[in-house]
């Protein structure tokens, strides 16, 4: 007989519902919790990408519940979609990527700062690996983005992140914010998926950049990064002029352009005679392609049958959509 849908959910999921949380991701934020400690002295938290919510429903359980006097708790929940309320937790129905939601974030911490920013984001998954790691990590840039606005200097983010093949240049883009950065592998995440979780610790935004900001804690002005939600893939309302970035935010890679002006262009259109005074000569190609799927529609098109209602007056399936080509 075959599995049903049902059979092949796993026990995190069957926990999930017996336990009340909306989602089986609220293991995976437990689990990191049990090794890392998120929660010892936190009382202001930012869930990004909290939809359904059970991350946020963790946060409430450990800041609020379970503590004898929750005080001064805020938990700021954010989604594209919108969620089913969770008492103690505040919720903004906006997308990361903008800064407008940063903004509303900001707003809920009335000059204060988060002391931890967690994010569980997923794009839809197509299931062509390169693309969904690529929004991965573009969703992961936009959280840290939004952390680098609302986190305090010594917080802490935590994040899903996709292990692709590219993954280091984002350990290294962590990095510059955070000195300690881990990867974590929960349990309750499958082995079959590519998701971990990046644990970045002790916020520490680059020195050397160039804003004076007055710090009440000392009583002196200090140079700082600036955060801003420029991550040029995501945004296209720059509000930040690339070309003049200095210090840390200014960071540029090599570029390599492979053959000078004097060759070809891929992208022009040449004529044949590419020599003066040189007749064109074909060259056949050096392999001709095997079995080329036009072969049969070929043939079709050579007894005029290509196109042609055959038995029940249905179009041969071969061509028929190109027919005009
Ligand atoms: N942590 C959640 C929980 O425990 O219930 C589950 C999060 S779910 C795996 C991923 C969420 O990311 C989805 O709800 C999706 O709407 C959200 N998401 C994806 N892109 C987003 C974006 N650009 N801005 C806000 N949320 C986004």
């Amino acid at each position: 007989m075959g599995r049903s849908s049902k059979d092949k959910r796993d026990v995190y999921y069957r926990l999930a519902k017996e336990e009340g949380w909306r989602a089986r991701s609220a293991f995976k934020l437990l689990q990191i919790n049990e090794d890392y400690s998120l929660f010892n002295g936190v009382n202001k938290v930012v869930d990004l990408c909290a939809a359904p919510g059970s991350w946020s429903q963790v946060l409430a359980k450990k800041l609020i519940e379970e503590k004898e006097k929750p005080d001064n708790v805020k938990i700021v929940a954010v989604d594209l979609q919108a969620m089913a309320p969770i008492p103690g937790v505040i919720q903004i129905q906006g997308d990361i990527t903008k800064k407008s939601t940063a903004q509303k974030i900001i707003s809920h911490f009335e000059g204060d700062y988060a002391d931890l920013v967690v994010c569980d984001g997923a794009p839809d998954v197509t299931g062509l690996h390169d693309i969904d790691e690529y929004i991965q990590a573009q969703l992961l840039l936009a959280a840290l983005n939004i952390t680098t606005h609302c986190l305090k200097k010594g917080g802490n983010f935590v994040a899903k992140i996709f292990r692709g093949k590219d993954v280091t240049l984002l350990y290294s883009q962590l990095k510059i914010f955070f000195p300690l950065v881990s990867i974590f592998k929960p349990r309750s995440s499958r082995n079959s998926s590519i998701e971990a979780f990046v644990v970045c610790q002790n916020y520490c935004p680059p020195e050397g950049m160039y804003h004076h900001q007055y710090d009440h804690q000392y009583g002196q002005l200090y140079k700082c990064y600036i955060p801003n939600m420029s991550n040029p893939l995501l945004d296209h309302q720059y509000d930040v002029d690339f070309n003049n970035l200095e210090g840390p935010n200014r960071i540029i890679v090599p570029f390599l352009a492979c053959g000078d002006l004097s060759g070809f262009d891929s992208d022009r259109t040449y004529p044949l005679e590419l020599e003066p005074g040189k007749e064109y000569v074909y060259h056949p190609p050096t392999q001709s392609p095997i079995h080329p799927p036009y072969e049969e529609a070929c043939k079709l098109r050579k007894s005029d049958q290509l196109s042609k209602p055959s038995d029940g007056g249905h179009l041969r399936d071969i061509g028929a959509a190109n027919d005009d080509r």
